[in-house]
């Protein structure tokens, strides 16, 4: 027998991990300061992965692996045999390697860059471990916890889409959770997905003047750039087209044997930009044919699968009566996280903020400042509890 329902919160062993959660928000802040000062830039979060293993292990949790990824997993069997509910946060961040990540800290404000985007997950996460193991409580669904890598940029989740491929770890699990950054109002069900491209021309190339006439990559691509920037797109669900980025040539008196142009698509729901790929594809087709002697090559340089999670999911529901036990105002919200990928595979998924305060994510004057701390932690364990579910006490 299992407690699924609101009197969880009225357990003493749940009483006894909530307060523990607040009486060790200092080790929550150090392990924070810790993580954050091990660098992991995209690609190479290895490192920190190999912090937050031992970490795991230290408090206990079993089979403690790393996958071809480079996720950092770790398992928490339960009374069950229910399929398991993964908890994570990410090991990446966006900063190159060199970049200097020292964190200062006066008081509650703690500066440093990746202080909350994400060493606060990865915090929480281990808060809430340390917690669990503390009060002995056992939760029906197994939990699998997870530092996953590629989160970031042109990582392009990649840690997510390993987790939860087929044979990956995170296969046939029944929920999933992403604790990222700040924040305790905010509860992201809806992923926001996006498609990016890399358009390169190329031709022979010549004189602008002596070979006036020859194929010229970068007027293709121009015409192919007006174009795109005149395709209708959907208001509701809204889609969005960027021309992002764009160079090529050698010379001004050149013809360019070779021109390039970005472009950004976003969307929460895939079956628009799939559309949109195939009208990038055949205006690319056109006006580069209208040129013989060029070829064009379209590359998929960034593929985020949009999807959402309905708010009648219990793990919804569950999100949802954890913040207002912290006597907040849940707002549901649009984000591009690591819950896109289990989202667009019909897994229940959502993303939440840890507690405190934050800003300038992304710059190297990225900052935390620790109000409500406890609070995030607390929102995040009582999220896990209420969907894991508890067996009675012994
Ligand atoms: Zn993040």
């Amino acid at each position: 027998m299992t407690t699924h329902s609101s009197s969880i919160a009225e357990d003493p062993r749940v009483q006894q991990a909530f307060s523990y959660l607040v009486e060790t928000d200092e080790t929550t802040l150090r392990t924070q300061i810790e993580l954050s000062e091990i660098a992991a830039p995209p690609f190479h979060e290895g490192k920190r992965g190999l912090r937050l293993a031992r970490l795991f292990h230290a408090a206990g949790l079993v089979d403690v692996r790393s996958d071809e990824a480079g996720n950092v997993i770790a398992d928490r069997p339960g009374a069950s045999d229910e399929r398991a509910l993964v908890v994570s946060a990410h090991l990446d961040t966006v900063f190159p390697e060199g970049t200097d990540v020292s964190v200062t800290r006066e008081g509650d404000l703690l500066r440093g860059p990746g202080i909350s985007d994400d060493a606060r997950g990865l915090a929480c996460m281990m808060a809430v471990v340390r917690a669990l193991q503390d009060s002995g409580l056992r939760t029906a669904r197994p939990l699998l916890f997870v530092g996953t890598v590629g989160e970031e940029g042109m990582g392009d989740l990649r840690g997510v889409k390993e987790l939860f491929r087929s044979g990956g770890d995170g296969e046939g699990a029944s929920g999933f959770i992403s604790l990222d950054g700040a924040g305790l109002d905010r509860i992201v069900v809806h992923g926001l997905g996006s498609r990016r491209y890399r358009i390169t021309v190329q031709g022979p190339g010549g004189h602008s003047w002596v070979d006036w006439g020859t194929a010229n990559p970068l007027h293709a691509l121009n015409r192919v750039g007006g174009r795109l920037t005149a395709l209708p797109l959907s208001k509701e669900p809204r889609a969005t087209l960027t021309l992002a980025r764009t160079g090529g040539g050698t010379s001004i008196n050149a013809i360019p044997q070779e021109a390039w142009l970005e472009v950004d698509t976003r969307c929460s729901e895939s079956s628009h930009l799939d559309s949109l790929q195939e009208q990038i594809r055949s205006v690319v087709d056109e006006e580069v044919g209208r040129e013989p002697g060029l070829r064009a090559r379209i590359e998929v340089v960034g593929d985020r699968p949009g999807g959402e999670t309905p708010e009648e999911e219990p793990l919804v529901q569950a999100a949802l009566e954890a913040t207002r036990g912290r006597g907040r105002m849940p707002q549901l919200a649009l984000s591009s996280t690591d819950a896109n990928v289990p989202m667009a595979l019909g897994i229940p998924a959502l993303t939440l903020g840890c507690g405190g305060d934050a800003g300038l994510a992304h710059t190297t004057d990225e900052w935390y400042r620790n109000v409500n701390g406890p609070d995030g932690t607390i929102r995040a364990l009582h999220t896990i509890l209420l969907y894991a579910g508890i067996t009675p006490a012994a």
